[in-house]
């Protein structure tokens, strides 16, 4: 049994299944409705390095000073999170974070390619295109840095860059209303006009082989003595294996289980617009931490991070400062009235996914942490998660494996 359908769960379920296991997904909502639904759509090949907590002493104290949108906090969630935070920061050093992209590295490059297969057996290519990500820069001095970057990582990682000048990116991207300094293009990655649609359309194909989709409540989970059983609308459901894929809502289960699991939930926003003309992909405006993603239900900005507590409820600030600086660069349109979504990324402070057996426990797997490219890695995270589950051992796998990880992990 998989727990959690998200894009992480689902997938999981749909690697299992076609290595030909019997699995049911337990969720307590339909597949794909959290997390997996609400975010930027990008299928980032491009991100080969995880995202770290910036060691510039200029960036923190505009952390600090609120003089950023990228990340905005609440002192007290703050505080509560601060272990988390300081093993996060550590494993930012520029050493450490090398060592962290090695892996990463290696995981998001093919996703794209682990996503193809689903994409073609769901019948989804409508959802999905695949002329890649721009990042667009205001100022010429953010330009010239982040195009010394981009240079960096397609000479380290091969990743496929495209470098357009102001009036390179305002013809490629007609609706801009003016000329920017200039954009990097990510060529490698695809987007999608409906992230939990597809996570859905990935959920049907796992019916229409033969899988079983429940909701009941993964908090029910216990042990017995053949292996695992939770409560569900359909009774309960046994099986021999169970694997955790709760996304930010991982660690709530964990605990139960005596395990104590540090991850940074970094809240994000979105809203929709009605905008007259459509970008051709998705716009990240760097300098004012938004991406600007055309969707089916309209043009969604979605924000940067926002460290508060996961159940508090949603302020404002990020998505309407992004509204404003969004306005600037393209006809918005009215915004689409709609319930205010926001969801969390759930972070691990090593920037890893965690995917293998649990260390205190028979018959219990993870695979969850997926952090800023949850939507990117589910696939790649599945075929991991298969491989450990039927014993095969290589680094990567031994890397990523829970019981390696004791600082993440307790
Ligand atoms: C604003 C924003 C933008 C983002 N943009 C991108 C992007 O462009 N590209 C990218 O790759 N990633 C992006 N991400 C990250 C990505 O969305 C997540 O990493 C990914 O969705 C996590 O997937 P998941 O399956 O682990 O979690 P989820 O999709 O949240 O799935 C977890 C599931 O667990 C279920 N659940 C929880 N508790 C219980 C319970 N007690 N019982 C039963 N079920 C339960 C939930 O209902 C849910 O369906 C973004 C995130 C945000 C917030």
């Amino acid at each position: 049994m998989i727990l959690g359908a998200g894009m992480v769960g689902i997938t999981a379920a749909l690697e299992l299944q076609k290595r030909g296991y019997s699995v049911a997904v337990i969720d307590r909502r339909g597949p794909g409705e959290e997390t997996s639904f609400g975010n930027a759509g990008v299928i980032q090949a491009e991100a080969v390095e995880p995202y770290a907590i910036p060691r510039d002493v200029d960036v923190l104290l505009n952390y600090a000073l609120g003089r950023t949108n990228d990340l905005v906090y609440d002192w007290r969630a703050l505080l509560r999170t601060a272990p988390v935070l300081l093993s996060y920061f550590r494993n930012s050093a520029p050493k450490q974070h090398k060592q962290a992209s090695a892996l990463y590295s290696q995981l998001v490059r093919r996703s794209t390619w682990d996503h193809e297969p689903l994409i073609e057996a769901s019948g989804q290519h409508n959802l999905v295109q695949k002329s890649g990500y721009v990042h667009a820069y205001r100022s010429e001095k953010a330009f010239e840095q982040a195009r010394q970057r981009a240079d960096a990582l397609a000479k380290n990682y091969g990743v496929g860059v495209k470098i357009e000048d102001g009036e390179a990116l305002r013809l490629s991207e007609p609706a801009l209303r003016r000329t920017l300094a200039g954009g990097i293009s990510w060529t490698d990655a695809w987007t999608c006009t409906d992230p939990g649609g597809l996570t859905a359309g990935y959920a049907k194909l796992f019916i229409r082989r033969g899988g079983q989709m429940v909701r009941g409540d993964a908090l029910s989970l216990r042990k017995t003595s053949a292996g695992w059983s939770v409560d569900t609308e359909e009774g309960v459901i046994d099986a021999a294996q169970a694997v955790v894929a709760l996304g930010p809502w991982s660690a709530d289960l964990l605990a139960r289980l005596g395990y104590r699991l540090r991850m940074l939930l970094k809240r994000g926003y979105h809203g929709h617009f009605d905008s007259a003309i459509a970008l051709n992909r998705p716009l990240m405006d760097a300098e004012n931490g938004i991406v600007l993603s055309p969707m089916s239900r309209g043009l969604r900005i979605a924000t940067g991070a926002a460290l508060v507590d996961r159940d508090s409820p949603p302020v404002l600030r990020q998505l309407n400062h992004g509204e404003k600086v969004a306005a600037d660069l393209i006809e918005l349109g009215p915004r689409i009235k709609e319930p205010q979504w926001y969801g969390h990324r759930p972070c691990l402070p090593d920037m890893l996914p965690m995917i293998g057996r649990a260390p205190k426990h028979d018959g219990l797997w993870f695979d969850l942490g997926h952090g800023h490219q949850g939507f990117t890695l589910g696939p790649t995270s599945a075929v991991l998660l298969a491989d450990a589950m039927e014993g095969k051992s290589e680094p990567l796998l031994s890397a990523l494996a829970p019981a390696a990880r004791p600082s993440v992990l307790l």
